[in-house]
C-alpha cells in the first residue's frame, strides 16, 4: 500500500466506512458489469491500458484491435445485435478521433454503442497548455453523437455509466460518447460507498405506446389502399420483435420490400416479398407502409421518377422518432411509437377478417418478381472464366442458403450492389453491410462482433478496395481464432481495374491497384488459411471448406478486372465532367 493510499485509508475509516478501497478502474468495469455489459472492443494505451487488463482480470472480454476505427464499427454493431450499447474503449486525441468516425456511423445508423476515450487532464486542455495528446474531446464528440459526457470523480461513475446507457438505447438508439480524463481511473474511494454508486438501469429501452388514434388513421389509409406496399427497415431487425413483424405482414397480406439490412427479416424467398420486383413496387403503389426505415438517399427520398407521379401516393410511417415522419414528402398516417407496440396494435386493430388488397396487385408483383428471379437464375449458374459477379456470387448464393444462421458481411460497390440483389437472407440480423452512409470500412470491424456476439460463422463479402481500410484486422480474426470467411472480389481496382493514366505517365489511374495482389498471402502470414480461387468451382471449395471448419480463412478470388460498373448501382451520384480539355 502507498504512503497516499494508507493515509487515505486511515482517513476512511475515521469517517466510519469499511476501510476497503475501490477506485475509477474498479468502478467503471464494476458499472459495466452490473449492466451485463461484458465485451469491449478497443485499443490499448495511454491513459487506458490498465483499465482493459482490469476488465479482463474481471471476466470481461477485451477484444483488442489494430485501430479504432475498427474497433468502434465493432462496438456499433455489437450494439445493433444485441440491442445493449456496444463499447468502444480508446486513447485519448489520436485514437479518440479514429473512434469517433465509427461513433458518428453508428448514430446515424441508429445503432447503440458507447464511445469510451481516456482523455488528457482537465485544467491543462482548458488552459491549452500542451498536454500529451491534449484535446478538447468532449467538445468535438458533442455533434457527432447522442449524447456526450464527461465523468470527473468516481464517485459520479455509476450514474454516468448510467446515462450513458440510457441515452444508447433509449427512444431512437445512437452512439454516447464518455470521456474519462486519465486522473478519474486512480481515484480511491470507500468501496462500500462505490458499491452504492453504481446503478442498475431498469428498463433502459422503455415501450413507447402509440395513441389510439394514430392507429385507426393508420388502419384507415391502409384499408381504403389499392396497391399497397410494406418496406421494412434495419429498425425494425433492431427491434427484434420478429414474431409481431411477421404476423402484422402475414395477417396484412400486403407485399413488402426489404431494405438492405432487413433482409431475413421475413425470409426473402417469402411469398409475399417483393424484393425482385422492387421498382414496379416503388412505382405503382398507392400507399406505402414503412417500418423502421427512413425515406433518405437510399429510397430517392420518397419522391421522383422511380416512385411515380407527386401526390400520387400516401404514407404511413412506423417509427421510434417523432421527428422522423414529414422529413422528406408528408406522412398520411404517423404512428409514432416503438415497432413492437405499434405493430400489435395494428394487428389487434385489423381484427378478424380483415381482407387481403386487391389480387390484381399482388399478381402483378408477384409474376414481375417470379420472370425476374427465373432470369436471374440463368445469370448466376453461370460459370465464366475469369469469374464476372454473377459466378461468384452464385456460388456464394448457395453456401449462404445451406447455412441460414451464418452472418453475412458486405461493402464495396459492384460486391455491395450486386451481393445484395443475389444473396437471399432467410433469418432476422443476419445481413451487416455499408448501412445508411454507404461507408466502407465496416468489413473487418463488423465481421469480428458478429462472431463474438452470435458465435456463428461469418462471411465476409468484401469489394477489393473495400477490405482495404480494415484489412489490417485479419490479424485480429487470426488471433482471437474466430469463425470468419473473407471473401476479396479482386477485380485489380475500384469500380474496375481497367482505367488508365491519360497522360502516359509512370503513375497508374488513380482507381487501379498493382495487379493480381494475392490478399490470401496476408492471411498466412497471420497464420489463417489463404486460398485463390480462380474458378467457381475453386470458390465454391474454398468457401465451403472454411464455413464448416470454422477457421479464419481469406478467399482471394479472381474477378474479371472488367466486369464492374462505375460506383456500382450509384453511379448517378458520382458527377462526371463532360468538358473536354486538350
Ligand atoms: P434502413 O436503412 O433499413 O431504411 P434506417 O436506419 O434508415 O433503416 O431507419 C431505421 C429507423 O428505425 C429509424 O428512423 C429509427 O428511428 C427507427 N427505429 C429504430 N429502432 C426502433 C424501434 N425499436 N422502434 C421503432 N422505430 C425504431
Ligand atoms: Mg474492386
Amino acid at each position: 500500500m502507498s504512503v497516499e493510499e494508507s493515509a487515505l485509508r486511515s482517513k476512511i475509516s475515521k469517517d466510519g466506512e469499511t476501510g476497503d478501497l475501490t477506485d475509477g478502474f474498479h468502478l467503471l468495469i464494476d458499472a459495466f458489469q452490473k449492466n451485463g455489459l461484458n465485451n469491449i472492443y478497443g485499443v490499448p494505451g495511454i491513459p487506458i491500458t490498465d483499465f482493459g487488463r482490469l476488465a479482463q482480470a474481471a471476466g470481461m472480454r477485451v477484444l483488442s484491435f489494430r485501430h479504432e476505427q475498427h474497433a468502434g464499427n465493432a462496438a456499433a454493431i455489437a450494439g445493433y445485435l444485441t440491442g445493449k450499447p456496444g463499447l468502444c474503449l480508446t486513447v485519448s486525441a489520436p485514437g479518440f478521433l479514429n473512434g469517433l468516425t465509427a461513433l458518428a456511423n453508428a448514430t446515424t445508423n441508429c445503432f447503440p454503442m458507447i464511445l469510451l476515450s481516456g482523455s488528457s487532464e482537465r485544467e491543462i486542455v482548458d488552459l491549452q497548455q500542451g498536454d500529451y495528446e491534449e484535446m478538447d474531446q468532449l467538445a468535438i464528440a458533442k455533434p457527432l453523437c447522442k449524447a456526450a459526457y464527461r465523468v470527473l470523480h468516481a464517485e459520479d461513475i455509476g450514474i454516468a455509466v448510467a446515462r450513458a446507457i440510457r441515452s444508447a438505447v433509449s427512444g431512437r438508439p445512437g452512439g454516447v460518447y464518455l470521456d474519462l480524463p486519465a486522473k478519474l481511473f486512480g481515484q480511491v474511494m470507500d468501496a462500500e460507498k462505490g458499491h452504492r454508486s453504481l446503478v442498475q438501469v431498469i428498463d433502459p429501452a422503455p415501450r413507447q405506446l402509440p395513441g389510439p388514434d394514430a392507429i385507426e388513421r393508420a388502419l384507415t389509409v391502409l384499408k381504403d389502399a389499392k396497391r399497397p406496399l410494406i418496406i421494412l427497415g434495419k429498425g425494425a431487425a433492431y427491434a427484434q420483435v420478429d414474431d409481431t413483424v411477421k404476423e402484422f405482414v402475414e395477417k396484412s397480406g400486403v407485399p413488402y420490400l426489404p431494405m438492405s439490412m432487413a433482409k431475413g427479416l421475413l425470409p426473402d424467398n417469402h411469398p409475399q416479398s417483393a424484393g425482385a420486383a422492387r421498382s414496379l413496387a416503388l412505382l405503382k403503389s398507392d400507399v406505402v407502409v414503412m417500418i423502421g426505415a427512413r425515406l433518405n438517399w437510399l429510397l430517392s427520398h420518397g419522391k421522383g421518377k422511380g416512385w411515380g407521379e407527386a401526390g400520387s401516393k400516401k404514407f404511413i410511417q412506423v417509427d421510434i422518432d417523432p421527428k422522423e415522419m414529414d422529413s422528406n414528402v408528408e406522412i398520411a398516417a404517423p404512428v409514432v411509437g416503438d415497432i413492437g407496440s405499434c405493430l400489435q396494435a395494428m394487428i389487434d386493430g385489423m381484427g378478424v377478417g380483415w381482407s387481403a388488397p386487391p389480387s390484381d396487385w399482388t399478381t402483378a408483383l408477384n409474376e414481375k418478381r417470379d420472370g425476374n428471379l427465373a432470369k436471374m437464375k440463368q445469370r448466376l449458374g453461370s460459370d465464366t472464366k475469369p469469374m464476372d459477379y454473377h459466378t461468384a456470387l452464385g456460388a456464394l448464393k448457395e453456401i449462404i442458403a445451406d447455412r441460414p444462421d451464418a452472418i453475412l458481411v458486405n461493402e464495396g460497390a459492384n460486391t455491395l450492389d450486386f451481393a445484395r440483389s443475389i444473396i437471399d437472407m432467410y433469418k432476422p440480423r443476419k445481413r451487416i453491410d455499408v448501412g445508411t452512409w454507404g461507408i466502407m470500412g465496416i468489413g473487418m470491424g463488423a465481421a469480428v462482433a458478429a462472431a463474438v456476439e452470435t458465435n456463428h460463422p461469418v462471411l465476409a463479402v468484401e469489394g477489393d478496395s473495400a477490405f482495404g481500410f480494415s484489412g489490417m484486422e485479419i490479424e485480429t480474426i487470426c488471433r482471437y481464432n474466430l469463425p470468419v470467411c473473407i471473401v476479396v472480389f479482386n477485380n485489380n481496382g475500384i469500380y474496375r481495374g481497367t482505367d488508365v493514366n491519360p497522360t502516359g505517365g509512370d503513375d497508374v489511374a488513380p482507381t487501379v491497384f498493382v495487379k493480381d495482389i494475392r490478399y490470401d498471402k496476408m492471411m498466412e502470414a497471420f497464420g489463417g488459411i489463404g486460398e485463390n480461387a480462380t474458378t467457381r468451382d475453386e470458390l465454391t471449395e474454398a468457401v465451403t471448406k472454411a464455413m464448416d471448419s470454422g477457421k479464419p480463412t481469406l478467399v482471394n478470388a479472381v474477378i474479371d478486372e472488367t466486369s464492374g460498373t462505375e460506383s456500382g448501382r450509384i453511379g448517378n451520384l458520382n458527377p462526371q465532367s463532360v468538358v473536354k480539355r486538350s
